[in-house]
This record gives structure tokens, C-alpha cells and sequence, in this order.
């Protein structure tokens, strides 16, 4: 069993390599995503001492939970495995808007409950924040729902600094997670070091750059889901990008493992980064990232990448 670590201030406890499951049962998000595979991969997870699953209401919408709580009662092993899910999303019609509201997210906890099929949640986020909430107003609805066991620690995603300052007004948030990566670095200015300073365990979301940084991608590939529009992968920036990971690879063939290994083990040397979430569309990428646990990087080539990216 890999070495466990602690988020943040809370007591749960989990494998540093987590498991992102958007792609498990997300059919919003990847078209002609296989349920069956997805569950395989979660099990795969479970199976090699993954214990941290992250997934949200707004995967599939609802399916990814679904899966999951599927694949949680078929293993019967609920207690060992850290459960993160997030909700906000409200359809108004065919439109979503966010919602913080206390009323709202007491009953997206009660149907995310529901669709994994367990009595308690181990870290509800608020997958973004609404306009009109104050966020202190929407913790306080969380912390109420933790003290009644409902859920065991609170996360925010996707909150400004300013945002995640008044959420965090009674020192209650133990989580936060956000966009981070090597090509995605904002973080760095003000929400990482607020996180440290505060014992908040920063989950960072897209480590991979949605495969970017995995290494495998050439200068011809087309994406045909929710790639196609990302930034990193139009045009020049796409080459550029390419290039980049090439300075990796190389850093990576002379410890003997691959591009993947390196930029998720980079993230690990980060202050209040206690985990990883990759995802994984297939049961031996979950595998594959695994492999990042036995990477040890020197302060000198952490500082490389550091430069390299910077
Ligand atoms: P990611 O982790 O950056 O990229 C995952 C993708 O990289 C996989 O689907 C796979 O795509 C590829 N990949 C994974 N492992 C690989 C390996 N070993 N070798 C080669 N390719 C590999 O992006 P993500 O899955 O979108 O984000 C991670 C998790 O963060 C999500 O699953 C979700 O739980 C969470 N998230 C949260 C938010 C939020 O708003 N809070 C937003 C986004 C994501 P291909 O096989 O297609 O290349």
C-alpha cells in the first residue's frame, strides 16, 4: 500500500494519486464514452491502492456518481475509500446556472448521497460559485451538514481569492480545488500560498493539461471534444506546448520513466499540493500514473521544470 498523506487539516487520509472521473460516465463532457470501461478503470483504481475519487453532479450529468456508487457497492469497501463529489449546477429548463445557496446544497448533498449509494460524502465542493451567495452563507451550510456527519470535509472549486478568503471567514474550507498545471500557473500569485498559509489542501485539477502533458500528442492531432476550444491546444501555443514537453522528456529518459511521471511527481513537491487527481479514459493510463509514486525529483530538476515553464 502506498504511503498515505493527509489533506490538509482534516483527518482523511489517501494515496497522493488520486483518480479524476470525468471521463467515467461524463458523456457531456467526451462523446462516446463506454460506461463499462469507466468502471473497470475505477476499479482498476481500488484494486491498486488508489483511494481518493473525485467526481461531481455535473459528470454525465449525474452518471459518473451513478457509476461510481455502482462500482463502491459491488466492492464493498466504502470505508477505505476518500469520496470527493461537487455540486452548484442547477437546470433551469435546458439552461445550468449556479447555485450556493444554502437550500441548494443541502440538496445536492442529498442527491449525490443517493447516486453513490452511501450514507456520507467525505469532500463535498461547491463546484463554482454562484453570484448572489455569500460564500461565507454557503460554508455555513456545509459545516452544518458535516456536523450532522453528512459530509467530512468542505471544498470550493473554482472561488477567486477573494471568493475563497470570505469562504474561508471562520476558517471552516479544508479543501480547495482548482486549475493548475504546468502550462496553467495563476495559481501561484495568491490561491496557492492563501492554501498554505491556511492548511487548505490544494487539489490541483487538469494536472495533465487534459493529456497535454502526458507526452504522447504530435503537431497534427485534431480533438473533437471539449479540447478542441482550450487554449493550450489551438495553433502556435499547441506547438509550443509540444516543444516544451519535448525539455521534459528528456529529463524523463534519464530517470528512466516517462513525461507523465515527471510532471505529476513535479506537482507533489509543491507546498499544499497533498494530492493529485489525474484522470484516465482507460484502466492501464490509471495504471500508468501510478508509476509516478516511485519518481523522485532532485531539488535541481525541480527547479528545471520550474524555469522550463515558467
Ligand atoms: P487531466 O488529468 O489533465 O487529463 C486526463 C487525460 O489525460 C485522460 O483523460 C487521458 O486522455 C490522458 N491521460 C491520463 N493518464 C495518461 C497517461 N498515463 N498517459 C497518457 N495519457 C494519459 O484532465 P481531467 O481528467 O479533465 O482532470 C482531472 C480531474 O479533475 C477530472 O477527472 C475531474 O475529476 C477534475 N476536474 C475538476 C474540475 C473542476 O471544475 N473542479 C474541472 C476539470 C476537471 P486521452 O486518453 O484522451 O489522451
Amino acid at each position: 500500500m502506498a504511503k498515505q498523506t493527509r489533506l490538509g487539516k482534516t483527518d482523511l487520509h489517501v494515496n497522493p494519486i488520486g483518480l479524476g472521473t470525468n471521463a467515467v460516465g461524463g458523456h457531456n463532457l467526451y462523446p462516446n464514452l463506454d460506461e463499462e470501461a469507466g468502471k473497470e478503470l475505477v476499479r482498476t483504481a481500488l484494486q491498486n491502492g488508489i483511494n481518493f475519487l473525485d467526481t461531481a453532479f455535473i459528470y454525465g450529468p449525474e452518471r459518473s456518481e451513478e457509476l461510481i456508487g455502482e462500482v463502491l457497492k459491488e466492492t464493498g469497501n466504502r470505508s477505505d475509500i476518500v469520496l470527493a463529489t461537487k455540486g452548484a449546477h442547477k437546470f433551469v429548463g435546458e439552461d445550468v446556472v449556479f447555485d450556493n445557496s444554502p437550500a441548494f446544497l443541502k440538496q445536492a448533498v442529498e442527491g449525490s448521497l443517493k447516486r453513490l449509494q452511501t450514507d456520507y460524502i467525505d469532500v463535498f465542493y461547491i463546484h463554482f460559485p454562484d453570484e448572489n451567495t455569500p460564500k461565507d452563507e454557503a460554508v455555513a451550510a456545509l459545516k452544518q451538514l458535516k456536523d450532522e456527519g453528512k459530509i467530512r470535509a468542505i471544498g470550493v472549486s473554482n472561488f477567486s481569492i477573494d471568493q475563497l478568503k470570505e469562504a474561508n471567514k471562520d476558517g471552516y474550507v479544508d479543501v480547495y480545488q482548482g486549475e493548475y498545471n504546468l502550462l496553467q500557473r495563476e495559481a501561484e500569485k495568491e490561491l496557492l500560498p492563501y492554501t498554505t498559509e491556511h492548511s487548505i489542501s490544494f487539489i490541483p485539477y487538469f494536472p495533465l493539461a487534459s493529456g497535454l502533458l502526458a507526452g504522447k500528442y504530435t503537431k497534427d492531432m485534431v480533438f473533437n471534444d471539449l479540447r478542441a476550444k482550450m487554449p493550450h491546444f489551438q495553433g502556435e501555443a499547441f506547438a509550443q506546448n509540444l516543444e516544451k514537453v519535448e525539455q521534459i522528456r528528456k529529463i524523463a529518459d534519464a530517470k528512466h520513466t516517462e513525461v507523465a511521471h515527471v510532471v505529476l511527481a513535479w506537482y507533489l513537491t509543491r507546498d499544499s499540493i497533498d494530492a493529485i487527481i489525474p484522470g484516465a479514459k482507460r484502466a492501464e493510463q490509471v495504471l500508468d500514473n501510478l508509476k509516478t509514486l516511485d519518481v523522485h525529483l532532485t531539488d535541481e530538476e525541480t527547479k528545471e521544470i520550474d524555469r522550463l515553464f515558467s
